[in-house]
């Protein structure tokens, strides 16, 4: 049985561990095939590459793209994309400047309940590539002891209807998946559960995606329960949709699923990677 895992990420984004450390966690987990699928930004990819070809495993490059559709965030993810297509390296390039003014409302929100310093503190956080997340933000009000963990302060803090919540605009999901597909990608809906979308709009949602070119959901991921993922499962063979299959892996701690360590697509959907023969 091939481990397939297509969604992770490093400290290029919000992840705790670089291109290399990941790819040496990967081998310790037995990960055939991983995508490196980084918030906004491609620029893991190389070193992620390297690392791997020397490791045996199949490497995929990937990334997790943040979308506003109806007033709601989404995350699209890219697998098998160009990453040096130019749209898709302007358009990321431009995601990831509004997070800049993003985390400065959130730091401004945070000011006014007496946080202060966070813009600065939350930058300590970041990577090399210094793209700013509310992870980053998280990471230091955890470690300035305003929650026990990440996931608690997130509930108390950074969540929309909470004080350090600001609301965004990303790119639309047409730029999205247009960005991915003719970058030679497949665009996939990442956590479909997480949108508590109503039945009606989700339908709206896979029709939409599907006439824009998308090619696949994500049926087994961290944020879904088992009975989610069948859901999911049923939802990708109603609308003709691949499945796909992603740990969401952060850091070691603070994530649900270790790299690759998750159950197997459910039966009866077609998974996203069923053509890629050339890669086995
Ligand atoms: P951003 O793209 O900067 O808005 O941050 C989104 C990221 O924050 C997600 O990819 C997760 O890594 C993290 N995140 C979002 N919601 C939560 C939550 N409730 N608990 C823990 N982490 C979260
Ligand atoms: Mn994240
Ligand atoms: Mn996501
Ligand atoms: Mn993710």
């Amino acid at each position: 049985m091939i481990n397939i895992d297509l969604h992770c990420h490093s400290t290029v984004s919000d992840g705790s561990l670089t291109p290399t450390q990941l790819i040496a966690r990967a081998i310790l987990r037995k990960v055939n095939v991983l995508a490196l699928t980084d918030h906004d930004s491609v620029s893991g990819l190389n070193e992620a590459r390297l690392a791997a070809n020397c490791a045996n495993i199949i490497f995929i490059n990937g990334v997790e793209i943040s979308v506003s559709w109806r007033n709601q965030t989404l995350h699209i993810v890219g697998l098998g994309i160009n990453p040096e297509y130019s749209m898709l390296v302007e358009g990321l390039a431009s995601i990831r400047y509004g997070r800049i003014a993003r985390a400065q409302e959130i730091a401004m929100q945070l000011e006014k309940i007496g946080i202060h310093d966070s813009l600065k503190g939350a930058y300590t956080h970041t990577g090399e590539g210094r793209l700013i997340g509310r992870t980053h933000f998280a990471r230091f009000l955890t470690e300035h002891g305003y929650a026990k963990d990440v996931k608690s302060v997130f509930k108390k803090y950074l969540v929309e209807g909470k004080p350090g919540y600001a609301p965004h605009q990303w790119t639309s999901l047409r730029n999205a998946v247009d960005w991915i597909c003719n970058s030679g990608g497949r665009a996939v809906i990442a956590h479909p559960a997480r949108y508590r979308l109503d039945k009606n709009v989700l339908d709206e949602l896979l029709l939409e995606f599907s006439a824009l070119g998308g090619a696949a959901i994500e049926v087994i991921t961290a944020s879904h329960t088992q009975k989610q993922s069948l859901l999911f499962s049923r939802y990708a063979q109603k609308f003709n949709l691949l499945a796909s299959r992603g740990s969401d892996f952060h850091g070691p701690g603070e994530s649900y699923f270790d790299l690759g360590q998750m159950p197997d697509l459910p039966t009866g959907c077609r998974p996203v990677w069923h053509d890629w023969n050339n890669l086995f």
